[in-house]
């Protein structure tokens, strides 16, 4: 509801009478304000009582099926709309140790590859990016174990980016590259 709300003003003054985004049908119940449906249908109320020219409207997909739609129809478009959370101080180092453990792992000019934004990213290219084909197995490899290792450390703090969508696909790309099951929690 944030970002609609950033993005309205815009939206108005290109006459658009809608703004269409991802919907979080996956947001806990309990999150005031999500994305899920009955705070959109709320924003929309509170929208026509200020008389306000313009709805929200909204497809539900999981984190992971936005990433999988932009690589189908916008591929193009991922590099620039992965917003990698390390702060850039810490961005070099933590791709330059990818360099040196998964030299062929492919890493957008953004991504410090290693930050939850970034593993969300990877994993979806992972599963649906044909570039990743050409990618070396050790180098697939050592992105599912650091992330096996990663996920427990960051469950308390990223629960709500890593239950759901995250770790289906994460088990998904398990089966996909024949590697064991790695308990995340
Ligand atoms: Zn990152």
């Amino acid at each position: 509801m944030f970002m609609v709300g950033l993005v309205a003003p815009l939206a108005i003054e290109f006459g658009a009478s809608k703004v269409l985004i991802e919907g979080f049908s996956e947001t806990s119940k309990i999150e005031p304000f999500s994305g899920q449906e009955k705070w959109m249908e709320y924003f929309n109320r509170v929208l026509r009582s200020l008389n306000v020219p313009i709805q929200v409207d909204w497809k539900n997909r999981g984190e992971m099926d936005v990433v999988k739609d932009l690589l189908i129809n916008r591929p193009s478009w991922l590099s620039h709309v992965c917003n990698c959370f390390s702060a850039p101080c810490y961005r070099i180092p933590i791709r330059e140790s990818w360099e040196r453990n998964a030299p062929t792992f492919p890493l957008y000019d953004s991504q410090c590859g290693s930050c939850v934004k970034c593993r969300i990213t990877n994993l979806g290219r992972l599963l649906h990016d044909p570039a990743m084909k050409r990618v070396q197995p050790e180098d697939i490899s050592y992105f599912l174990k650091t992330t096996a290792k990663w996920i427990p450390d960051k469950w308390e703090t990223h629960k709500d980016m890593l239950e759901g969508s995250f770790m289906r696909e994460y088990v998904k790309a398990l089966k996909k590259y024949h590697h064991e099951y790695l308990s995340a929690k």
